[in-house]
């Protein structure tokens, strides 16, 4: 199976939760950029110390960083059959640098999904998880900043990977399950 997939979506679309079901699902491994450094922050490593306040405040850690990150992830054998992209790229230089790390493969996407939610869902959403996981960048100023990111930022990447042929838009509202199967059939033959 080959799958390399990226998956966008505001914050509270749900798109970690789909992008680790789809994994299963598709047998290759979710990388999610937010998890990696969290796991870093946990761990005290140099790459948790430069982050964390980045992180906190809801800001893009540095483009340098995330991207030499992201390649070195890409290159783990794992990921040599296919992957799931989940918070990475957010913004026009990331898009480049992963088309660049791909080529540098010899292989390019697949497909980028894009999970849909209006916003009073993601707000609703996003204040039952801050209550659930305690995450310290779910206060309610790194929300608006992380949103206001994705807006400005990370949303119009879409139109890009359209143009492309390779945006599959879902919406994000309903069942898990039932998301993940709309994911599943929008796919379709782009994965295989
Ligand atoms: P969310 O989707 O709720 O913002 P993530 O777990 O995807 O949560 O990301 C958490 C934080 O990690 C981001 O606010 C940002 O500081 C950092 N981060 C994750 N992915 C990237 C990225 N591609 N570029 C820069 N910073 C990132």
């Amino acid at each position: 199976m080959s799958a390399r997939l990226v998956i966008m979506g505001p914050q509270g679309s749900g798109k970690g939760t789909q992008a680790a079901l789809l994994a299963t699902r598709l047998g290759v491994p979710a990388i999610s950029t937010g998890d990696i450094f969290r796991a870093n922050v946990k761990g005290g490593t140099d790459l948790g110390n430069q982050a964390k306040a980045i992180m906190d405040a809801g800001d893009l850690v540095p483009d340098e960083i995330t991207n030499a990150m992201v390649r070195d992830r890409l290159a783990e054998p794992d990921a040599a059959e296919g992957f799931i992209l989940d918070g990475y790229p957010r913004n026009a230089a990331q898009v480049e640098a992963l088309d660049g790390v791909l080529a540098g493969h010899g292989v390019g996407l697949d497909a980028v999904l894009e999970l849909t939610a209006d916003r009073d869902e993601l707000l609703a959403r996003l204040g039952r998880r801050a209550a659930l996981e305690g995450r310290t960048d779910d206060t309610a100023e790194a929300i608006e900043r992380r949103l206001a990111i994705y807006e400005q930022q990370t949303a119009p990447l879409t139109a890009g990977y359209a143009a492309r042929g390779l945006l599959v838009t879902v919406d994000g509202i309903g069942q898990v399950d039932e998301v993940t199967e709309r994911l599943v059939a929008a796919l379709g033959a782009r994965v295989g």
